[in-house]
């Protein structure tokens, strides 16, 4: 190896401004409107604040538990920094360490903690140690077979590398520190040098690089990682991954690698690497004002929602290509749903809903992250689902680590930054996207305002917004009309049964106000002062959910919702049965909130027909049963039990023995 002098970052910095032409020349964005970072957000809100807390008491401890102590993913950077030492684990185990550092980095900023900042630096010096003078970091392949760097795109070189880019941004971020954001960016450098300045072709074998990309242009505001992040996306689609990252036996549509990725209309492949590349690609579109991705995307979008998406919010139905089969082919029991590409329907929903300001993005957001997303995460916080399948015969266990531990980091990271979905701005516009217990600074016109929100949600529907201070200016509030006070989803892949009272009741300071709705939200423009309050109230009742007939296996079935939250029935409240019974259709639903089970939830009630095999052995009983229904997310953590999401309503669609 030749000797090479190692330039620091902040002479590589130095160089990059002498040497790059180009610098970031503020464009006028297609972007509706901005997110506001979670920093800004304190979260008070009973529900989430709790679930913040098991990740930062005990999520966050077993992923260390597991990274450092009980899985070689620490020991691989050691042995690099030792040049001595087999490799343990699967070569895109680095990516666990970073995102474990990013769920780490935002928890910090939620909670200061002096020992996790210190197991943080110590981690980060290790992963410091273990990069080669060119930049490159990866333990794989530098325990392995260094002369085979960048040889095989399906190996993850660059999606760990995505991931590191997050975790050092967020970790400079929270921390001021640069240590990780320096090697991250050295890293970022070696890869555009070998690639797009080479002129090099390479199809990303897992997406991820282009949206972090996109976060570390933000954050240096260096163009050449806007220019990586668009090269890796226009890399696609050109042939360049055939036999690379598939071939005659691997469809290239599995890599969304078919064709290029502004012509892509509909989803395909791999949930996770298709969620996370559209995330990057709204990202890029965001800054290019590139309507091809934009037009792409919402064409994908509608595919993914109108044909292809559980009432969980969960995507990617088969677990042999952990993605998406054919349209409307969604069964139940055999849902892959992983937590991963929840988590990415959240990142990608919120860029769309910046991107076009209509809040049907947030409605699908919203509903991935309470359900399919949230039920990855145990209630206590060290326990793990990788798949969520929509029905159980007790065979299907949350588990405390994983072969492949994308979920557990990925679910810790969501929950820990949870401030960054809440509210978004521009100009003298505020919109609030979640009702959830928080108080906001917000940048808005040249002041800031300042917002205390609390709810009832999702148990309630009230929620409650004061000003607590304002500047003299006028200011256009949006609130979220939530989707599901009409719809369960937009599209006709779900509907429900029954119609009920749709608008919410607003009042400021006491008395009701008209308001009009636009792009889903509604509007009051005023000049706030302090101390006005909004009341925001959601009508709220049991909703009955059926399915589209193209959806077989849902055929004489209903699901239940309440608020945004989507209902089981578990055998554990249920004399260990969940298969044995029947929904009559003339059923009263009556909630009630339970505070001693699940960490607090509402339970529904209802009055079923238990189907029980007669005397005769040849036909069946209906008899009169109380059935209980807790929330979908909280299932599985009282033990192995049976558990089905769409109830049966004839006795034809019913299985009395699993
Ligand atoms: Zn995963």
């Amino acid at each position: 190896m030749k000797n090479i002098t190692i330039p620091t970052p902040v002479s590589l910095l130095l160089i990059a401004v002498l040497l790059s032409p180009v610098y970031l020349i503020a464009q006028p964005s297609l972007q509706k409107m901005f997110p506001v970072h979670f920093s800004e957000v304190t979260i008070t809100d009973p529900f989430w604040k709790r679930k913040q807390e098991v990740v930062a008491s005990t999520t966050i401890n077993t992923c260390i538990l597991y990274t450092e102590t009980k899985t070689g993913r620490i020991r691989n950077f050691e042995k690099v920094v030792a040049k001595n030492g087999k490799h343990e684990g699967v070569y895109y185990d680095d990516s666990d360490v970073y995102k474990a550092l990013e769920a780490m980095a935002y928890s910090l900023r939620n909670k200061p903690d002096k020992m996790l900042e210190a197991k943080a630096d110590e981690w980060i010096e290790k992963i410091a140690a273990a990069q080669l003078p060119d930049g490159y970091l990866n333990t794989y392949y530098t325990l392995t077979a260094l002369d085979k760097r960048w040889t095989d795109m399906e190996r993850h070189e660059d999606y760990c590398a995505g991931h590191l880019i997050e975790a050092g941004i967020a970790y400079h971020e929270t921390t001021g520190k640069s240590r990780l954001l320096d090697v991250a960016i050295r890293f970022a450098n070696h890869i555009d040098s070998t690639f797009r300045l080479s002129k090099r072709n390479w199809v990303s074998g897992h997406q991820e690089i282009e949206l972090a990309l996109m976060k570390l242009y933000h954050h240096t505001n260096q163009k050449r990682y806007l220019d990586l992040a668009v090269w890796f996306l226009d890399q696609r689609g050109k042939g360049y991954g055939k036999g690379k990252i598939w071939d005659e036996w691997k469809d290239p549509d599995y890599c969304q690698d078919g064709i290029p990725v502004k012509q892509q209309t509909q989803i395909t492949g791999h949930a996770v690497r298709a969620m996370y590349m559209y995330t990057g690609a709204a990202d890029v579109a965001a800054v290019n004002n590139d309507s091809g991705y934009i037009k792409s995307m919402n064409s994908i979008w509608e595919d993914v929602v109108f044909r292809n998406m559980y009432i969980t919010g969960g995507i990617g139905a088969q677990g042999t290509n952990e993605g998406f089969g054919a349209d409307y082919e969604l069964p139940n029991a055999t849902a892959y749903c992983e937590t991963c590409a929840s988590v990415g329907m959240v990142f990608w929903n919120q860029r769309m809903n910046m991107l076009s300001g209509d809040s049907k993005f947030i409605d699908v957001l919203e509903r991935s992250l309470y359900n399919a997303a949230l039920d990855g995460l145990s209630q206590s916080g060290d326990r793990f689902f990788y798949g969520n399948p929509l029905a159980s015969d007790r065979n299907h266990n949350r588990s405390e680590w994983f072969g492949t531990a994308c979920c557990p980091s990925n679910i810790a990271r969501l929950v820990a930054s949870l401030g960054n979905y809440i509210y978004t701005t521009k100009g003298n516009d505020v919109w609030v996207n979640l009702f959830i217990g928080s108080n906001v600074s917000l940048p808005v016109g040249k002041s800031n305002m300042q917002l205390s929100m609390s709810t009832g949600l999702p148990w309630k529907g009230n929620t409650r917004l004061e000003v607590i201070q304002s500047g003299k200016q006028k200011v256009q509030l949006h609130l979220r009309v939530p989707g599901w006070l009409t719809e369960p989803v937009p599209g006709n892949l779900y509907s429900y049964i029954d119609t009920a009272a749709a608008k919410p009741v607003m009042t400021i300071n006491g008395k009701a106000v008209a308001y009009n709705i636009e792009r889903g939200y509604a509007i009051v423009d005023r000049i706030w002062k302090t101390g006005d309050v909004i009341e925001f109230n959601l009508p709220m009742q049991v909703r009955k959910i059926k399915s589209n007939q193209a959806l077989k296996e849902n055929r004489n079935r209903i699901a239940l919702q309440y608020g945004p939250i989507v209902y089981c029935v578990e055998g554990k409240d249920n004399d260990d049965k969940a298969y044995n019974f029947i929904v009559p259709a003339l059923t009263r639903f009556d909630v009630k909130y339970n505070n001693d089970i699940l960490g607090g939830v509402n339970q529904i009630t209802f009055e079923a027909n238990l189907i029980q095999p007669a005397s005769d052995g040849k036909s069946v009983l209906p008899v009169k049963k109380s059935i209980t229904a807790i929330p979908y997310y909280s299932w599985n953590n009282r033990g192995a039990a049976e558990m089905q999401l769409w109830l049966p309503t004839s006795i034809g669609s019913i299985r009395i023995a699993p």
